[in-house]
């Protein structure tokens, strides 16, 4: 079998949807196939997750640029990937990890990484004139995924005031993605009213959902149920509600403070029970990161009592990384794991991941980050995985319809074998 030999590997510097710089890989094999793919980025970080390579030139972007990530791509990467075998993702993504040789890939960087990572799969793709979730997932790659919008933004990216970072609609009882999105989509421009009519702003935080500054953190869950069936949807049958609360953010001197939702200062019990209030009165199918990355203990008691109703999804508490994860699975920490690439730095790294969930029977998210490019990557990733979840922000801004529009694309190219299935009951 002839190979696909690397022949280039370029990095240029480009911005994100929150106008900070990262970087785009292109990978060119010696046929001339290209591939290219961006690096996302994240603003409420885990402690634990590869680091970006920033130049720290406070001439440029403020310090945030990635001229060292371009010129290691361009450098020390190139030089080593040169020749491979583009079909040998494993291989490739070993020697980079391997090239680094840091535990956070700080020395070349994550960033730098893990857009070649992407790039060198979607060269390979490419190359077999394959699209890239057939190329990742093989011939049964025809799942496609519910997806969660982000409807309502707080937490770290946005100024609402609202402690919880993000709260999504699930179309769970839609037909096809396709469905699935009209349906987030009209809801989201029903809670535009909704919002617009209580005399609360309808400017957006960064992954594209509403910041009102609203009284609470529990009146964003009564504002979507209100908005739900404003769109004509019966709320819980037809469109249920995920969150994301993103605990860490809030959590500090040993207590999360939902002193602004005037709930005080909680323990990760008082969170816990709180939770439990609202999946009782909300129907609420997925709460992610609903404690703080380190409250390890706090996380199994949390899901000892919730999981049995509703999906608990570690993001900051695993990183995407199999070690975490083992470590989740044996303490029963939650019951299924947040999917980012650019968190544990390679394609491999990810797919190990992911195969760890099915392992463990557990359910797994391929999502975004709230700095976004026009990269769609998710989208076929989510398919090749057929974990049947994705969350890719609002059903709005360019950046985040990127990834839905992809699936459309998918969905219609798959035809009668396209699956489309409720993942939480
Ligand atoms: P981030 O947030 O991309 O800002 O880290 C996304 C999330 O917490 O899921
Ligand atoms: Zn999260």
């Amino acid at each position: 079998m002839p190979t696909k030999p690397i022949a280039a590997v370029r990095a240029e510097e480009i911005l994100d949807s929150r106008g900070n710089p990262t970087l785009a890989a292109t990978v060119t094999l010696a046929d001339g196939t290209q591939g290219r793919a961006a690096a996302p980025s994240g603003a409420s970080t885990g402690a634990l997750e590869a680091v970006e390579r920033r130049d720290g030139d406070p001439s440029r972007y403020r310090g945030r640029g990635v001229i060292g990530a371009v010129a290691a791509v361009e450098g020390e990467i190139a030089a080593a990937l040169l020749g491979r075998d583009a079909r040998d993702q494993a291989g490739i993504d070993h020697s980079l990890v391997a090239l680094d040789g840091t535990p956070g890939r700080s020395r070349l960087g994550g960033n730098a990484i893990v857009a070649v990572s992407m790039a060198v799969a979607r060269a390979a793709a490419a190359a077999h004139d394959l699209p890239l979730y057939l190329w990742l997932g093989g011939c049964d790659a025809r799942r496609l995924p519910m997806p969660m919008m982000n409807v309502l933004n707080g937490g770290k990216h946005a100024d609402s005031g609202l402690a919880f970072q993000e709260f999504m609609v699930v179309p769970v009882g839609a037909a096809s993605f396709a469905e699935a999105l009209r349906w987030g989509a009209e809801t989201y421009q029903a809670l535009r009213d909704v919002l617009h009519e209580g005399g609360h702003s309808v400017a957006v935080g960064d992954e594209g959902g509403f910041a009102p500054r609203l009284a609470g953190d529990e009146n964003a869950c009564e504002a979507i149920v209100t908005a739900i069936a404003r769109a004509g949807y019966r709320p819980g049958q037809d469109i249920a509600i995920a969150l994301d609360p993103a605990a860490t953010s809030f959590h500090s001197g040993g207590a999360y403070d939902l002193s602004r939702s005037g709930k005080g200062r909680l323990d990760a019990a008082g969170m816990t029970a709180l939770y439990g209030d609202w999946v009782a009165r909300y129907p609420i199918v997925s709460i992610e990161d609903g404690l703080a990355e380190d409250d390890w203990d706090g996380f199994s008691a949390h899901t000892a009592a919730l999981g049995a109703t509703v999906q608990v999804v570690g993001d900051d508490l695993y990183v995407t990384n199999t070690d975490l994860i083992r470590r989740g699975i044996a303490e029963h920490s939650t019951n299924a794991v947040l999917i980012k690439p650019n968190q544990v730095g390679t394609v491999t790294e990810t797919l190990a991941a992911v195969a760890l969930c099915r392992r463990a029977g557990w359910g797994f998210v391929v999502s975004h980050r709230s700095g976004e490019t026009e990269d769609a990557f998710i989208a076929d990733l989510a398919v090749a995985l057929g974990g049947g979840q994705i969350k890719a922000g609002a059903p709005a801004r360019g950046e985040r319809v990127a990834k839905y529009n992809r699936l459309l694309s998918i969905e219609r190219e798959l035809g009668a074998a396209a699956l489309f299935t409720n993942p939480y009951f």
